[in-house]
């Protein structure tokens, strides 16, 4: 049965991490718009320069140019069974655009992971990324987990940058969970834990919701 999940939760809140693993769970597509913009910027693609700075301080590429993309990546054939979107929507217009987008498909199920902002700003200062396939960890070192690539710093994780996004956040992204919130599918896990019970919990959230 098909199974459009989104994640919603502030920067370091686990999306990803989470995604990974649930991705292998049910088989769908992990969509993350952050990994492919970062992807497009390191390709130098006429996207990935347009949204390069942007990025760099932590803002919001526009609405249109997100959606756009995101059209493009669900009109593939990998989606028919679900996808798993993490990184969108962020905005109001964002969730809206993907409303439309979903007519006549499952509804969407939500994942909330809660995380409060001191553990945002310390998990994101000790955070390091995969330079080859973009995994994250945390207090892990000196390879990654899944491939062995080096580890690295992400580039908007400076503390500077973290405050950023942390108020683009609240403000832009934060009113969805207002506009989520009183549908029968929306799930919210307490995302301050190990990994693994963070996933657990989702899955019997989500095999609950869908
Ligand atoms: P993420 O990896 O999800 O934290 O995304 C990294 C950066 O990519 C964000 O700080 C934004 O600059 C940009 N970005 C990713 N997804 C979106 C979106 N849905 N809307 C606008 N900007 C986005």
């Amino acid at each position: 049965m098909e199974l459009n999940l989104v994640m919603l939760g502030p920067p370091g809140a686990g999306k990803g991490t989470q995604a990974r693993q649930l991705r292998r769970k049910w088989n769908i597509p992990h969509i993350s718009t952050g990994a492919m913009l970062r992807d497009a910027v390191q390709a130098g693609t006429p996207l990935g320069r347009e949204v390069a700075a942007i990025m760099e301080g932590g803002g919001l590429i526009s609405d249109d140019v997100i959606t756009h993309v995101v059209v493009e990546r669900l009109a593939h054939p990998d989606t028919n069974g679900g996808f798993l979107l993490d990184g969108y929507p962020r905005t109001i217009p964002q969730a809206e655009a993907l409303d439309r987008m979903l007519s006549g498909r499952a509804p969407l199920v939500v994942v909330e992971i809660v995380l409060s902002e001191a553990d945002v700003v310390r998990r994101l200062a000790s955070r390091m990324v995969c330079a080859e396939c973009g995994a994250n960890a945390i207090g892990e070192g000196p390879a990654c987990h899944d491939c062995g690539g080096p580890l690295v710093p992400r580039a908007d994780d400076r503390e500077q940058v973290v405050l950023n996004r942390l108020k683009v956040y609240r403000d832009q992204t934060e009113p969805l969970i207002s506009y989520y919130g009183n549908r029968s599918t929306y799930c919210r896990i307490d995302g301050a834990r190990l990994p693994d019970d963070v996933t657990a919990d989702i899955i019997k959230a989500v095999e609950r919701h869908r």
